[in-house]
C-alpha cells in the first residue's frame, strides 16, 4: 500500500497529464467527438477539399454548450446541429484568433447538447496537412496528384475536428474525385467508385493523426493475401518486388505480439516528395519510393511502419509530449522483425548505427529534448522532430529485455499491447504498467533512479549497453587502415559490404576528410552513382564538407526530386555551413522549394536564408 502511494505520487508529480491537450484547442473535458463522417469534393483546379464534416459528439459535462474544435486555414462557411428529434439547425460560431502552430479554434454555440454537429468547410490551397503535385511531379506526367499528413499537428488543416491523439473515433467518408483518379484513404478501399463516389469506412477507433488521404493515378497489385501494394504505373513493378517480404513480417509480428487488428496491411507509394519515409496510416502506409533501393536493402522501413499496427496505432501516445511511447516501442518491434525476417547480424548492425547516429545527433541537441519526456510543455512537434523518441526509447526497451531475458519481457510486450488496445495512453501509464507487471517479479529490469534517468534526463544513461557488431568492427578497421594510407581504397575490404556496413563506413569518416581520399574512394566504388538513398544521402554529406566537386550535379538532382525531410534538411544545412556554397544552396532551394511538402517547406525555409543579407 505504502509502495503503491509513493508510486502514484511519483506518477502524478513527474509525468503529470495535462486535463486538456497543449496542442489542442479542444474542450475535452467537457465534450468528445465519437465518430466522423467526411463527405468532400476533391478540386484540383483551386487545390481545395471542400464539402463537410459530420462530428458525432459525447457531451461529459451537462452545462457544457460550447464546443471548440481545431482548424488551420480553413474556410468555414456555415455550422449546423442535430438534436435528439433529428432535425438540423443553424448554429452560431466563431474562429478564434490564429496561433502560429496550433491554428485557429473553432467555438460553436448550441442552446442545448447536440448529437451531431456539420460543418461546412473549404480547405486552403496552402494547408499544412496536404500536398497538391502538379501533372510534372508525377512519374507519367499526365495527372496531378494529392496526398495528406496529418501527423502531428495537420489534420485541422483539412478536417475540423478534436485534433488531438487523446481522441478516437471510428470513420466514414464519401469523397468525388476526378475521373481516372484512385481515392484512398486509411480505411477500408474500395475497388471504385460507386455512382460517382468513392465511399470508405473505418470501422476502429483512430485518432486524428491517423486520417489520411491520397488521390492520384495509381495502379494496384496484390503481394500477398493481406497485402496490395499501389504506386504510380510506372513504378509498380519495383514496388512490389522491393516490398515482398510483408506478409512474412506479418506472421512475425504476430507470432510475438499478438494478432494484427487491422484487416488488410496495404502500401501505398507515393512521388518522392513525400516528407517522410513512411507514415503509419491504419491499413494503408504511405512510403516514401525513397527506400525502392533494388534489393530490399531499406525494407527494415516497412517493419517500421507495420510494427505501429501495435504501438502507436493501437496503443497510442495520449499527447505529443508521450511520442516516445509511439516511436520508442515502434523501432523495438521494428528491429525484432528485422532480426526474424533477416537475421540477427542485420538486426545488431541497425541497432549499432541507430545508436551511434543517435549520440551523433544528441551532441546538437538542447538538454530538454534529450530525455524520453520533453522536459518543456507545448513545443512544436515539427520543429523539435530528433530521433531520440525513437532510438533512445528502443535502447531503453532493449536495456529491459538484457536485464529480464526474452521469455520475460516478449510476453510482457504483448500484455501491454492487449492491455490498451484501442486506447490513448501517457508515460504515467506505461510505469504504472511497469511497476505493476514486470517489476512485481523482476525487479532487477530496472531501478525508479534509473527509470527516471532514462524518461527525464538528457544522453543515455550509463548503464546502457551498446550493441557491437563484429562486422561493423571490422568496417571500423577498414576505414582506419584507409584514412592511414595503410591500404588502397579498392583493396579495403575483401567482400562487398551491404547497406548498413556503408552507412556505418560513412558515418565514421572524419569531418575533415579530404577531397582526395573521397576521390579515391568514389574511383573503387562508384559512390557518387549511388542509386541507395541512405548511401548517397551520406556521400553527399562528406562531398558538401570536403568540397568534392563531382557530387554537387547529382545532389543538385537528388534535392530537386526527392522532397524527405530527414535528407533535404541536413544537406541544406551543410551546404549553408560552407559560405561558398550559399549560392548553390541559395539557387537549388528556389527550384525545389515548390515540389517540397510544407513540412519539408518550413524546415529548410529556416536555414536557407537564414543569415543572408
Ligand atoms: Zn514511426
Amino acid at each position: 500500500m505504502i509502495r503503491l502511494l509513493a508510486t502514484l505520487a511519483l506518477a502524478m508529480t513527474t509525468f503529470a497529464t495535462a486535463a486538456r491537450d497543449p496542442h489542442s484547442h479542444a474542450n475535452l473535458d467537457q465534450v468528445r467527438m465519437t465518430a466522423l463522417h467526411l463527405d468532400l469534393a476533391v478540386d484540383f483546379e483551386a487545390k481545395r477539399l471542400a464539402g463537410f464534416a459530420d462530428l458525432d459528439l459525447e457531451w461529459l459535462d451537462p452545462d457544457a454548450r460550447e464546443l471548440v474544435l481545431d482548424t488551420r486555414d480553413l474556410d468555414v462557411t456555415r455550422v449546423e446541429g442535430r438534436g435528439d428529434d433529428g432535425a438540423w439547425q443553424a448554429l452560431r460560431f466563431a474562429l478564434g484568433a490564429r496561433d502560429p502552430m496550433l491554428g485557429q479554434p473553432l467555438r460553436i454555440r448550441a442552446s442545448g447538447q447536440p448529437a451531431r454537429v456539420r460543418v461546412h468547410y473549404a480547405t486552403d490551397p496552402t494547408a499544412s496537412g496536404l500536398q497538391w503535385l502538379g501533372p510534372r511531379q508525377t512519374m507519367s506526367g499526365r495527372h496531378p496528384f494529392l496526398f495528406s499528413q496529418s501527423q502531428a499537428i495537420h489534420a485541422r488543416s483539412w478536417v475540423p475536428l478534436q485534433d488531438s491523439p487523446a481522441v478516437r473515433f471510428p470513420y466514414r467518408a464519401r469523397i468525388t474525385a476526378p475521373e481516372a483518379l484512385r481515392v484512398l484513404m486509411s480505411a477500408e478501399n474500395p475497388d471504385g467508385p460507386v455512382a460517382g463516389a468513392w465511399h470508405f469506412r473505418m470501422p476502429q477507433p483512430i485518432p486524428s493523426y491517423l486520417l489520411a488521404i491520397a488521390v492520384g493515378e495509381l495502379d494496384a497489385r496484390e503481394i500477398g493475401p493481406r497485402v496490395t501494394v499501389y504506386a504510380e504505373p510506372q513504378r509498380l513493378d519495383a514496388a512490389a518486388a522491393e516490398f515482398a517480404d510483408t506478409e512474412r513480417m506479418i506472421e512475425v509480428a504476430e507470432s510475438l505480439y499478438g494478432p494484427y487488428r487491422w484487416g488488410r496491411y496495404d502500401l501505398l507509394v507515393l512521388p518522392p516528395s513525400f516528407p517522410y519515409g513512411g507514415m503509419e496510416n491504419p491499413r494503408l502506409s504511405f512510403i516514401t519510393p525513397t527506400v525502392i533501393a533494388g534489393d530490399r536493402s531499406l525494407v527494415s522501413l516497412i517493419a517500421h511502419e507495420l510494427a505501429h499496427s501495435w504501438s502507436g496505432n493501437l496503443v497510442t501516445n495520449a499527447s505529443w509530449a508521450d511520442f516516445w511511447l509511439n516511436e520508442g516501442f515502434t523501432t523495438y518491434v521494428e528491429n525484432r522483425i528485422v532480426e526474424a525476417v533477416y537475421g540477427t547480424d542485420a538486426a545488431i548492425m541497425q541497432q549499432q548505427v541507430g545508436q551511434a547516429e543517435l549520440l551523433d545527433e544528441m551532441r546538437n541537441l538542447a538538454p530538454y529534448l534529450q530525455s524520453l519526456v520533453p522536459q518543456k510543455q507545448g513545443l512544436d512537434p515539427d520543429a523539435t522532430f530528433s530521433s531520440v523518441p525513437y532510438d533512445k526509447g528502443a535502447w531503453l526497451l532493449r536495456t529491459l529485455e538484457q536485464r529480464v531475458g526474452r521469455e520475460v519481457f516478449d510476453p510482457f510486450l504483448r500484455g501491454w499491447f492487449d492491455g490498451h488496445a484501442f486506447e490513448s495512453v501517457d508515460t504515467a501509464t506505461f510505469v504504472n504498467h511497469l511497476r505493476g507487471h514486470l517489476l512485481v517479479e523482476h525487479p532487477e529490469a530496472i531501478t525508479e533512479a534509473e527509470l527516471a534517468e532514462w524518461l527525464t534526463k538528457p544522453g543515455i544513461p550509463a548503464i546502457a549497453v551498446a550493441a557491437r557488431s563484429e562486422r561493423l568492427a571490422a568496417v571500423d578497421e577498414a576505414r582506419r587502415r584507409f584514412l592511414a594510407g595503410e591500404v588502397e581504397a579498392g583493396a579495403m575490404k575483401d567482400e562487398p559490404w551491404n547497406t548498413q556496413e556503408w552507412l556505418h563506413f560513412l558515418n565514421g569518416l572524419p569531418e575533415d576528410v579530404r577531397r582526395e581520399r573521397l576521390a579515391a574512394l568514389d574511383a573503387a566504388y562508384r559512390l557518387t552513382d549511388a542509386t541507395n538513398s541512405e548511401i548517397a544521402f551520406r556521400w553527399y554529406m562528406a562531398g558538401i564538407r570536403a568540397g568534392y566537386e563531382p557530387v554537387f550535379a547529382p545532389l543538385e538532382r537528388f534535392l530537386v526530386t526527392v522532397g524527405r525531410r530527414k535528407f533535404v534538411k541536413p544537406l541544406f544545412e551543410a551546404l549553408w555551413a560552407v559560405p561558398e556554397r550559399r549560392e548553390f544552396a541559395t539557387r537549388v532551394y528556389a527550384e525545389a522549394r515548390p515540389r517540397y511538402h510544407p513540412v519539408t517547406q518550413a524546415a529548410v525555409d529556416a536555414i536557407v536564408g537564414r543569415d543572408a543579407g
